[in-house]
Protein backbone atom coordinates (compact mmCIF):
# COMPACT_ATOMS: atom_id res chain seq x y z
CA UNK A 1 0.00 0.00 0.00
CA UNK A 2 2.79 2.99 -0.93
CA UNK A 3 0.38 5.56 -1.89
CA UNK A 4 1.89 8.67 -2.07
CA UNK A 5 0.55 11.73 -1.08
CA UNK A 6 1.70 15.15 -1.15
CA UNK A 7 1.44 17.52 2.11
CA UNK A 8 2.45 21.11 2.73
CA UNK A 9 3.98 21.70 6.19
CA UNK A 10 4.06 24.52 8.29
CA UNK A 11 5.29 24.81 11.76
CA UNK A 12 4.53 28.01 11.98
CA UNK A 13 5.06 30.38 15.05
CA UNK A 14 6.06 29.88 19.23
CA UNK A 15 5.75 26.05 19.66
CA UNK A 16 4.44 25.03 15.93
CA UNK A 17 7.35 24.14 14.37
CA UNK A 18 8.31 22.30 17.88
CA UNK A 19 5.22 20.11 18.08
CA UNK A 20 5.00 19.49 14.16
CA UNK A 21 8.83 18.62 13.86
CA UNK A 22 7.27 15.31 16.15
CA UNK A 23 4.26 14.75 13.86
CA UNK A 24 6.77 14.70 11.09
CA UNK A 25 9.04 11.68 12.85
CA UNK A 26 5.70 9.80 13.32
CA UNK A 27 5.03 10.34 9.46
CA UNK A 28 8.57 9.84 8.59
CA UNK A 29 8.22 6.12 10.26
CA UNK A 30 4.82 5.29 8.74
CA UNK A 31 4.97 6.71 5.38
CA UNK A 32 8.77 7.21 4.30
CA UNK A 33 6.68 7.99 0.63
CA UNK A 34 4.96 10.69 1.22
CA UNK A 35 6.29 13.89 0.05
CA UNK A 36 6.03 16.98 2.23
CA UNK A 37 7.04 20.82 1.29
CA UNK A 38 8.01 23.03 3.74
CA UNK A 39 6.51 26.38 3.77
CA UNK A 40 8.25 29.32 5.84
CA UNK A 41 5.18 31.22 6.91
CA UNK A 42 4.11 32.46 10.19
CA UNK A 43 5.65 35.53 12.60
CA UNK A 44 9.00 35.27 11.54
CA UNK A 45 8.71 35.73 7.76
CA UNK A 46 5.52 38.39 8.08
CA UNK A 47 8.16 40.42 10.47
CA UNK A 48 11.34 39.88 7.76
CA UNK A 49 9.28 40.81 4.84
CA UNK A 50 5.68 41.76 5.59
CA UNK A 51 4.62 38.78 3.95
CA UNK A 52 1.31 36.64 5.49
CA UNK A 53 -0.47 34.22 2.95
CA UNK A 54 0.76 34.52 -0.87
CA UNK A 55 -1.78 34.38 -2.99
CA UNK A 56 0.16 31.39 -5.21
CA UNK A 57 0.81 29.49 -2.19
CA UNK A 58 -2.92 28.93 -1.79
CA UNK A 59 -3.18 28.37 -5.55
CA UNK A 60 -0.66 25.57 -4.84
CA UNK A 61 -2.05 24.49 -1.99
CA UNK A 62 -5.62 23.85 -3.58
CA UNK A 63 -3.67 22.55 -6.68
CA UNK A 64 -1.01 20.23 -5.96
CA UNK A 65 -1.47 19.05 -2.34
CA UNK A 66 -3.63 16.16 -0.60
CA UNK A 67 -3.55 17.86 2.77
CA UNK A 68 -1.60 20.74 4.78
CA UNK A 69 -0.04 20.03 8.45
CA UNK A 70 -0.07 23.04 10.28
CA UNK A 71 1.52 23.90 13.81
CA UNK A 72 0.47 26.81 15.37
CA UNK A 73 -0.11 30.67 14.80
CA UNK A 74 0.15 33.52 16.91
CA UNK A 75 2.92 35.30 18.16
CA UNK A 76 3.33 38.79 21.01
CA UNK A 77 5.62 40.56 18.60
CA UNK A 78 2.47 40.67 16.36
CA UNK A 79 -0.68 41.96 18.30
CA UNK A 80 -2.74 42.03 15.49
CA UNK A 81 -2.59 38.31 15.12
CA UNK A 82 -2.97 39.66 11.28
CA UNK A 83 -0.43 36.97 9.74
CA UNK A 84 -2.43 34.60 11.98
CA UNK A 85 -5.85 35.50 10.70
CA UNK A 86 -4.61 35.55 6.93
CA UNK A 87 -2.99 32.42 7.04
CA UNK A 88 -5.15 30.17 8.86
CA UNK A 89 -8.67 32.17 8.40
CA UNK A 90 -7.57 32.56 4.80
CA UNK A 91 -6.90 28.83 4.09
CA UNK A 92 -10.71 28.25 5.82
CA UNK A 93 -12.22 30.18 3.46
CA UNK A 94 -10.46 30.39 0.37
CA UNK A 95 -10.10 26.37 0.47
CA UNK A 96 -13.89 26.40 1.64
CA UNK A 97 -12.63 23.99 4.78
CA UNK A 98 -16.26 23.87 6.06
CA UNK A 99 -16.05 21.54 8.31
CA UNK A 100 -13.94 21.80 11.66
CA UNK A 101 -13.90 18.16 12.90
CA UNK A 102 -12.71 17.76 16.68
CA UNK A 103 -12.64 14.27 18.36
CA UNK A 104 -13.40 14.93 21.79
CA UNK A 105 -12.01 11.08 22.97
CA UNK A 106 -10.79 10.15 26.31
CA UNK A 107 -7.74 7.76 25.66
CA UNK A 108 -6.86 7.33 29.70
CA UNK A 109 -9.44 8.06 32.35
CA UNK A 110 -6.68 9.39 34.97
CA UNK A 111 -6.49 12.01 32.48
CA UNK A 112 -10.08 13.64 32.72
CA UNK A 113 -10.93 16.11 35.52
CA UNK A 114 -14.59 14.63 35.45
CA UNK A 115 -15.09 12.53 38.72
CA UNK A 116 -15.92 8.84 37.76
CA UNK A 117 -15.99 9.06 34.46
CA UNK A 118 -14.67 6.73 32.02
CA UNK A 119 -13.04 6.46 28.10
CA UNK A 120 -16.73 5.24 27.34
CA UNK A 121 -17.75 7.63 28.80
CA UNK A 122 -16.28 10.99 26.66
CA UNK A 123 -16.14 9.73 23.41
CA UNK A 124 -17.60 12.34 20.58
CA UNK A 125 -17.25 14.00 18.02
CA UNK A 126 -18.36 17.58 17.27
CA UNK A 127 -18.99 19.30 13.55
CA UNK A 128 -18.13 22.97 13.75
CA UNK A 129 -19.12 24.85 10.84
CA UNK A 130 -15.56 26.65 10.02
CA UNK A 131 -16.50 29.28 7.15
CA UNK A 132 -19.21 31.23 8.11
CA UNK A 133 -20.86 32.62 11.51
CA UNK A 134 -19.59 35.25 13.78
CA UNK A 135 -15.79 34.52 12.28
CA UNK A 136 -16.98 36.33 8.26
CA UNK A 137 -15.55 40.07 9.72
CA UNK A 138 -18.91 41.21 8.74
CA UNK A 139 -19.84 44.25 10.61
CA UNK A 140 -18.08 47.76 11.13
CA UNK A 141 -17.22 50.08 13.51
CA UNK A 142 -19.11 54.06 13.76
CA UNK A 143 -17.42 56.26 15.78
CA UNK A 144 -14.62 54.49 16.64
CA UNK A 145 -12.89 55.22 19.81
CA UNK A 146 -15.39 57.75 21.18
CA UNK A 147 -18.30 57.84 24.13
CA UNK A 148 -20.90 57.23 21.14
CA UNK A 149 -18.86 54.21 19.67
CA UNK A 150 -21.43 51.58 17.48
CA UNK A 151 -19.33 48.02 17.04
CA UNK A 152 -21.68 45.80 14.60
CA UNK A 153 -20.51 42.12 14.54
CA UNK A 154 -23.15 40.41 11.86
CA UNK A 155 -23.73 36.45 12.19
CA UNK A 156 -23.73 35.24 8.47
CA UNK A 157 -25.85 32.21 8.07
CA UNK A 158 -26.75 30.49 5.00
CA UNK A 159 -28.75 27.56 3.45
CA UNK A 160 -25.89 26.12 1.63
CA UNK A 161 -23.53 26.51 4.91
CA UNK A 162 -25.61 25.43 7.37
CA UNK A 163 -27.26 22.11 5.29
CA UNK A 164 -23.56 21.05 4.24
CA UNK A 165 -21.97 20.74 7.99
CA UNK A 166 -24.92 19.12 9.03
CA UNK A 167 -25.36 16.80 6.13
CA UNK A 168 -21.73 15.74 7.02
CA UNK A 169 -22.32 15.07 10.54
CA UNK A 170 -25.28 12.94 9.66
CA UNK A 171 -23.13 11.30 7.04
CA UNK A 172 -20.56 10.47 9.44
CA UNK A 173 -22.61 9.38 11.66
CA UNK A 174 -24.66 6.79 9.54
CA UNK A 175 -20.72 5.73 8.17
CA UNK A 176 -19.42 5.06 11.59
CA UNK A 177 -22.46 3.43 12.87
CA UNK A 178 -23.58 6.32 15.35
CA UNK A 179 -27.37 6.77 16.40
CA UNK A 180 -27.03 9.74 18.28
CA UNK A 181 -26.74 13.25 16.86
CA UNK A 182 -27.14 16.56 19.07
CA UNK A 183 -27.64 19.67 16.93
CA UNK A 184 -27.17 22.98 19.58
CA UNK A 185 -27.76 26.50 18.49
CA UNK A 186 -29.34 29.15 20.63
CA UNK A 187 -32.51 29.94 18.71
CA UNK A 188 -34.40 30.74 21.79
CA UNK A 189 -32.41 34.63 21.63
CA UNK A 190 -31.14 34.24 17.89
CA UNK A 191 -34.57 34.24 15.54
CA UNK A 192 -33.59 34.63 12.73
CA UNK A 193 -30.14 32.60 11.75
CA UNK A 194 -30.54 30.03 14.36
CA UNK A 195 -34.26 29.11 13.05
CA UNK A 196 -32.43 28.61 9.83
CA UNK A 197 -30.59 25.70 11.49
CA UNK A 198 -33.48 24.67 13.45
CA UNK A 199 -35.36 24.28 10.10
CA UNK A 200 -32.53 22.50 7.73
CA UNK A 201 -31.31 20.50 10.83
CA UNK A 202 -34.99 18.73 11.05
CA UNK A 203 -35.46 18.61 7.32
CA UNK A 204 -32.22 16.26 7.19
CA UNK A 205 -32.71 14.76 10.58
CA UNK A 206 -35.75 13.35 8.99
CA UNK A 207 -33.97 11.37 5.74
CA UNK A 208 -31.65 9.16 8.83
CA UNK A 209 -34.36 7.46 10.89
CA UNK A 210 -32.41 5.88 12.36
CA UNK A 211 -30.73 8.18 14.17
CA UNK A 212 -32.05 10.31 17.36
CA UNK A 213 -31.34 13.44 16.67
CA UNK A 214 -31.57 16.09 19.28
CA UNK A 215 -31.64 19.42 19.65
CA UNK A 216 -29.78 20.96 22.93
CA UNK A 217 -29.20 25.50 23.40
CA UNK A 218 -25.54 26.18 23.95
CA UNK A 219 -25.65 27.04 27.52
CA UNK A 220 -27.44 23.57 28.05
CA UNK A 221 -24.84 21.64 26.24
CA UNK A 222 -21.94 22.93 27.82
CA UNK A 223 -23.65 22.12 31.17
CA UNK A 224 -24.72 18.60 29.85
CA UNK A 225 -21.31 17.71 28.42
CA UNK A 226 -19.97 18.02 31.71
CA UNK A 227 -22.59 16.47 33.80
CA UNK A 228 -23.50 13.87 31.52
CA UNK A 229 -21.12 13.32 28.23
CA UNK A 230 -21.65 9.94 27.59
CA UNK A 231 -25.11 11.40 26.08
CA UNK A 232 -23.03 12.63 23.14
CA UNK A 233 -21.81 10.41 19.99
CA UNK A 234 -21.63 13.63 17.00
CA UNK A 235 -22.60 17.07 18.02
CA UNK A 236 -22.82 19.53 15.28
CA UNK A 237 -22.96 23.05 15.60
CA UNK A 238 -21.96 26.62 14.62
CA UNK A 239 -18.61 28.70 13.91
CA UNK A 240 -18.51 30.53 17.25
CA UNK A 241 -20.01 27.58 19.93
CA UNK A 242 -18.46 25.42 18.22
CA UNK A 243 -14.96 27.32 19.04
CA UNK A 244 -16.31 27.58 22.34
CA UNK A 245 -17.43 24.00 23.01
CA UNK A 246 -14.85 22.22 22.28
CA UNK A 247 -11.82 23.96 24.09
CA UNK A 248 -14.47 22.61 26.89
CA UNK A 249 -13.91 19.05 25.22
CA UNK A 250 -10.43 19.59 24.87
CA UNK A 251 -10.25 19.39 28.67
CA UNK A 252 -12.79 16.50 29.40
CA UNK A 253 -10.31 14.42 27.06
CA UNK A 254 -7.43 15.71 29.40
CA UNK A 255 -6.01 18.98 28.35
CA UNK A 256 -4.94 21.04 25.18
CA UNK A 257 -1.83 19.35 24.40
CA UNK A 258 -4.05 16.06 23.98
CA UNK A 259 -6.53 17.69 21.12
CA UNK A 260 -6.07 16.94 17.60
CA UNK A 261 -8.35 18.84 14.82
CA UNK A 262 -9.15 18.45 11.04
CA UNK A 263 -10.45 21.81 8.67
CA UNK A 264 -12.10 19.90 5.82
CA UNK A 265 -13.31 20.18 2.51
CA UNK A 266 -14.43 16.54 1.41
CA UNK A 267 -13.78 17.39 -2.09
CA UNK A 268 -10.55 19.12 -2.00
CA UNK A 269 -7.32 19.33 0.30
CA UNK A 270 -7.99 19.70 3.93
CA UNK A 271 -5.63 20.72 6.84
CA UNK A 272 -4.86 19.33 10.08
CA UNK A 273 -3.89 20.78 13.49
CA UNK A 274 -3.63 20.42 16.90
CA UNK A 275 -6.01 22.91 18.47
CA UNK A 276 -3.29 24.52 20.98
CA UNK A 277 -2.10 27.90 20.35
CA UNK A 278 1.67 28.72 19.72
CA UNK A 279 2.02 28.95 23.96
CA UNK A 280 4.95 31.24 23.90
CA UNK A 281 5.51 30.65 27.38
CA UNK A 282 7.14 27.37 26.79
CA UNK A 283 8.82 27.96 23.75
CA UNK A 284 12.30 26.26 23.09
CA UNK A 285 12.26 24.28 26.43
CA UNK A 286 11.36 20.83 25.41
CA UNK A 287 8.17 21.54 27.26
CA UNK A 288 5.99 21.51 24.35
CA UNK A 289 3.35 18.24 24.42
CA UNK A 290 3.75 16.55 21.00
CA UNK A 291 0.45 14.24 21.32
CA UNK A 292 -2.16 16.90 19.97
CA UNK A 293 0.32 17.23 16.69
CA UNK A 294 1.05 13.51 16.40
CA UNK A 295 -3.07 12.59 16.90
CA UNK A 296 -4.08 15.29 14.09
CA UNK A 297 -1.28 13.62 11.71
CA UNK A 298 -3.88 10.16 12.77
CA UNK A 299 -6.76 12.48 11.90
CA UNK A 300 -4.95 13.34 8.08
CA UNK A 301 -4.00 9.78 7.48
CA UNK A 302 -7.77 8.93 8.33
CA UNK A 303 -8.77 11.68 5.68
CA UNK A 304 -6.23 10.19 3.61
CA UNK A 305 -7.65 6.49 3.09
CA UNK A 306 -5.37 5.33 5.98
CA UNK A 307 -7.77 4.70 9.00
CA UNK A 308 -5.43 2.22 9.87
CA UNK A 309 -2.43 4.39 10.66
CA UNK A 310 -4.54 6.62 12.92
CA UNK A 311 -5.87 3.68 14.90
CA UNK A 312 -1.73 2.84 15.56
CA UNK A 313 -1.63 6.06 16.61
CA UNK A 314 -4.04 5.97 19.18
CA UNK A 315 -3.02 2.95 20.76
CA UNK A 316 0.89 4.29 21.02
CA UNK A 317 -0.34 7.73 22.11
CA UNK A 318 -3.07 5.91 24.85
CA UNK A 319 0.23 3.63 25.82
CA UNK A 320 2.07 6.80 26.55
CA UNK A 321 -0.97 8.57 28.65
CA UNK A 322 -1.17 5.08 30.65
CA UNK A 323 2.67 4.96 31.42
CA UNK A 324 2.52 8.81 32.31
CA UNK A 325 5.16 9.03 29.36
CA UNK A 326 4.43 12.72 28.79
CA UNK A 327 5.62 16.26 29.04
CA UNK A 328 5.36 18.03 32.43
CA UNK A 329 1.91 19.69 31.30
CA UNK A 330 0.50 16.47 32.27
CA UNK A 331 2.27 15.45 35.16
CA UNK A 332 5.12 13.53 33.18
CA UNK A 333 8.79 14.11 33.36
CA UNK A 334 10.00 13.56 29.77
CA UNK A 335 11.01 16.19 27.13
CA UNK A 336 8.86 17.13 23.99
CA UNK A 337 11.01 14.66 21.65
CA UNK A 338 11.42 11.95 24.12
CA UNK A 339 7.76 11.26 24.28
CA UNK A 340 7.71 11.01 20.22
CA UNK A 341 10.71 8.32 21.21
CA UNK A 342 7.88 6.33 22.90
CA UNK A 343 5.35 6.64 20.54
CA UNK A 344 7.98 5.52 17.99
CA UNK A 345 9.14 3.01 20.22
CA UNK A 346 5.35 1.70 19.98
CA UNK A 347 4.64 1.83 16.55
CA UNK A 348 7.52 -0.20 15.49
CA UNK A 349 6.37 -3.04 17.57
P1 LIG B 1 -2.38 31.40 20.94
O1 LIG B 1 -2.60 32.84 21.25
O2 LIG B 1 -1.52 31.16 19.78
O3 LIG B 1 -3.64 30.59 20.92
P2 LIG B 1 -1.78 30.78 23.69
O4 LIG B 1 -0.49 30.47 24.35
O5 LIG B 1 -2.54 31.95 24.13
O6 LIG B 1 -1.50 30.82 22.13
P3 LIG B 1 -2.45 28.05 23.85
O7 LIG B 1 -1.13 27.82 23.24
O8 LIG B 1 -3.58 27.36 23.21
O9 LIG B 1 -2.77 29.57 23.90
O10 LIG B 1 -2.40 27.51 25.33
C1 LIG B 1 -2.37 28.19 26.57
C2 LIG B 1 -1.30 27.58 27.47
O11 LIG B 1 -1.40 26.16 27.51
C3 LIG B 1 0.10 27.86 26.96
O12 LIG B 1 0.53 29.09 27.40
C4 LIG B 1 0.89 26.70 27.46
O13 LIG B 1 1.40 26.94 28.72
C5 LIG B 1 -0.11 25.57 27.49
N1 LIG B 1 0.01 24.71 26.29
C6 LIG B 1 -0.60 24.87 25.10
N2 LIG B 1 -0.24 23.92 24.24
C7 LIG B 1 0.62 23.12 24.88
C8 LIG B 1 1.35 21.95 24.52
N3 LIG B 1 1.29 21.40 23.29
N4 LIG B 1 2.15 21.41 25.44
C9 LIG B 1 2.25 21.93 26.68
N5 LIG B 1 1.59 23.01 27.09
C10 LIG B 1 0.78 23.63 26.21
Amino acid sequence: MSDSKKIAVVGGDGIGPEVIAEGLRVLDALTPEYDLEHFDLGADRYLRDGTTMPSEVMERWRDEFDAIFLGALGDPRVPSNVHAKEILLGARFQLDLYINLRPIRLLDPSKCPLKDKGCEDVNFVVFRENTEGLYTGIGGQFKRGTLDEVAIEQEMNTRKGVERIIRAAFEYADLHGHTKMCMADKANAMRHGHDLWQRVYKMVAAEYPNIESKHLYVDVLTMEMVRCPEQFEVVVTNNLFGDIVTDLGAILQGGIGLAGSGNINPGTVSLFEPVHGSAPDIVGQEKANPLAAILSLGMMYTHLGRPDLESKISVAVRHCLEHNLVTPELGGTLKTSEVTDEVLRLLAL
